[in-house]
């Protein structure tokens, strides 16, 4: 269905809601697409503060209209993603109609959410990296009984993983820039919530929705 983007837009977020209106996750435009052309969800959008419900069919018709009526611009300024015969405005916010799934009570474990948990910069020497140059490390080493879990392990360049091998910081002489802990919030959505066009995220988002997966 979705040709190509031109501009990257296939990279942008779109917000899943459950049948009740909480927040579940964050999935990529490709997979927003895909639940609302099986009816699986809707879309919601906000216009003038306040929120309508569109299915498929009536959301590629208001992208008709409006893209008959701008130049280009949709309402609040949306993106576009471009398909075989015209341009369908990309949601902020869809609404799953069929299950009622939960939101994740703690932010889940794994290399992108550490990384961004520590600003992709090494613990140990703070240089500041993309994921490529980046490992995982695990504070008190996995052979000397440390845990896979968020107080022991950080975000460490390739230099100083090697430097630090199967050693505490300290048996290493090295020191962490600061203690692990567990995120409250996942902190790619709070990078995500920096950008404008996902402030209309934010009624959605409480406490309970802060650790959804972010894709
Ligand atoms: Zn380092």
């Amino acid at each position: 269905m979705v040709e190509a983007d031109g501009n990257g837009v296939l990279h942008s977020s779109v917000l899943v809601l459950n049948r009740s209106y909480v927040a579940v996750r964050v999935v990529n435009v490709r997979r927003a697409f895909v639940m609302l052309y099986r009816d699986a969800a809707e879309v919601i959008h906000i216009d003038d503060g306040s929120y309508a419900n569109y299915d498929f069919g009536s959301w590629c018709e208001l992208s008709i209209f409006a893209g008959a009526n701008g130049n280009g611009h949709g309402p609040d300024d949306m993106d576009w993603i471009r398909t075989v015969n015209f341009r369908i405005l990309i949601p902020r916010i869809i609404r799953l109609l069929r299950f009622d799934h939960l939101p994740r009570q703690q932010v889940r474990l794994n290399r992108r959410n550490v990384f961004a948990r520590d600003s992709h910069c090494c613990q140990y020497c703070g240089k500041d990296l993309p994921p490529s140059q980046l490992s995982f490390d695990h504070v008190t080493p996995r052979s000397r009984g440390g845990a896979t879990e968020w107080e022991n392990v950080v975000t460490c360049c390739l230099i100083c993983n090697s430097r630090k091998g199967d050693r505490t910081p300290q048996e290493a002489g090295m020191e962490l820039r600061r203690r692990p802990l567990r995120p409250a919030h996942n902190p790619l959505l709070n990078i995500k919530l920096g950008n404008p066009r996902y402030h209309v995220w934010r009624p959605f988002l409480s406490q309970s929705g802060a650790a959804i997966d972010v894709v």
